[in-house]
């Protein structure tokens, strides 16, 4: 008789922390899932026999590598790269390319992981991957990015192809630095496929990619309020980070009848009681992407607004919490902070914003609460759609593009409801996600057999 995995939840996290020790957000991440994928499988054999989940959760592969690179003193620099090619079941790996100090390989590897149920969510066809490096583009010269770039792009192409993985932006990789990796792998292989998304558009990129996250997170937002009878008309929300995701959310968030109340960075948050309007957001964008600088100045341009050094906004009471900075960026504490005072609904437009303790808050409370591989797959998934464009070798239309966000978030929600509703009929957002993401690549995977 074959030997069965029917170990209980804390055995195989057991085994995850044992595998994978000094990576604490991967191992937070496979935690998050398992919660709720082992009562999802309790009953279904087949899952437990080909140890699905214990696969899902071990990358494909790991693939690190030196990137070597002159700054504009000559003096000679030396970074690391990753790519993490988690599974590729429905499709060639897809996730984005991550430039921070932060970076290593339990963080890499838990986005691995989270975007596989992502993009399994958006009903395209793609696997899960992310990469990046520890280089810090801070205060680097558009030069100095130009030629890390293009050294990154040096290793990394032999890993990736259209067919096979298509990286895309990050925190710290935009446009221009896709424009710099596409360009050098250009030059070296002589192939112009779509093997990198997030492209400008005179090289095959997509309308909306840019606006895709952060807009797609306040249509899954919207979803789960209609759900409840409501919409988003003169709704205070608490906005972090204030980067693309961040700026594009809090636009949509305007445009729908919200007041936007706080944007932040690394140095703190500000807070505009009299309401982020587009106009100050544009003034945001243009700060932040082209001059580079500091959410703190906000306060000099607009009379009103305070900034709170070092502080993160989920004190400032508000109906909804959109976390659109980075991972644990939301923490049990604030959590509990924000369901005290009348916090109705998040959604995350940034991977794993909330912590472990944070999530259990939200769940006890029975508030809407959108984890980021339902809410943020907007951007992957107009990526997939930039993907189709490059294979027609054409270009959709706008208001195309528009109507396709729109019915994948809707389409995403969906799926949330068949497997988040609980008897009482509260949606588990959560549980929904996860379980729909695991169903659909765990499918697939016992279909190959044990590969
Ligand atoms: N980095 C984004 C994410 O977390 C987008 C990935 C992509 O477009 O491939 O989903």
């Amino acid at each position: 008789m074959a030997v069965s995995d029917h170990v209980d939840l804390p055995t195989f996290m057991e085994g995850v922390n044992k595998r994978n020790p000094h990576q604490p957000e991967f191992v937070q991440a496979v935690q998050e899932v398992a919660e709720d994928i082992f009562s999802f499988i309790e009953d279904k054999e087949e899952y437990h026999a080909q140890q699905i989940l214990r696969r899902i959760a071990e990358p494909d592969r790991v693939v690190s590598f030196r990137v070597c690179w002159e700054d504009d003193n000559g003096n000679v620099r030396v970074q690391r790269g990753w790519r993490v090619q988690n599974n590729n079941a429905i499709g060639p790996y897809k996730g984005g390319l991550r430039f921070h100090p932060s970076v290593n390989e339990s963080v890499l590897k838990f986005l691995a992981f989270e975007q596989t149920f992502k993009n399994a969510l958006t009903g395209l066809p793609m696997g899960g991957g992310k990469g990046g490096s520890n280089f810090n583009p801070k205060g680097k010269s558009v030069r100095e990015i130009m030629r890390f770039c293009q050294s990154f792009m040096t290793e990394l192409y032999r890993h990736i192809g259209a067919d096979v993985d298509v990286p895309a932006g990050d925190i710290g990789v935009g446009a221009r630095e896709i424009g710099f990796m596409f360009g050098q792998y250009k030059r070296i292989t002589g192939h112009f496929t779509g093997v990198l998304t997030g492209k400008g558009l005179e090289y095959g990129g997509s309308l909306i990619r840019p606006e895709a996250t952060g807009y797609g997170a306040v249509y899954f937002l919207a979803n789960m309020l209609r759900e409840r009878g409501q919409d988003l008309q003169g709704k205070t929300v608490v906005v972090s980070g204030s980067g693309n995701v961040a700026t594009h959310a809090a636009e949509k968030v305007v445009q729908l009848g919200g007041k936007v109340v706080t944007l932040s960075d690394s140095g703190g948050f500000i807070h505009d009681p009299d309401g982020i309007t587009l106009e100050k957001i544009q003034w945001v964008k243009q700060h932040k992407t082209h001059r580079r600088g500091r959410i703190e100045d906000y306060v000099a341009e607009y009379t009103g607004a305070t900034y709170h050094e070092g502080k993160t906004p989920w004190g400032v009471p508000c109906d909804v919490a959109l976390p659109c900075a980075t991972q644990n960026e939301l923490l049990g504490e604030d959590a509990k902070l924000l369901v005290k005072n009348g916090c109705i609904a998040v959604s995350e437009g940034a991977n794993m914003p909330t912590d472990l303790a944070g999530v259990h808050v939200f769940k006890a409370a029975r508030i809407l609460y959108a984890p980021g591989k339902a809410a943020n797959a907007g951007g992957v998934a107009v990526s997939g759609l930039e993907m189709s464009q490059n294979s027609e070798r054409r270009a959709w239309k706008e208001s195309e593009l528009q109507q396709m966000l729109l019915d994948i978030m809707e389409g995403i929600h969906n799926s949330c409801l068949t497997y988040g509703r609980q008897p009482d009929g509260h949606i588990d957002y959560v549980k929904g996600a996860n379980i729909a993401g695991f169903k659909k690549v765990a499918d697939a995977m016992l279909a190959f057999g044990v590969v």
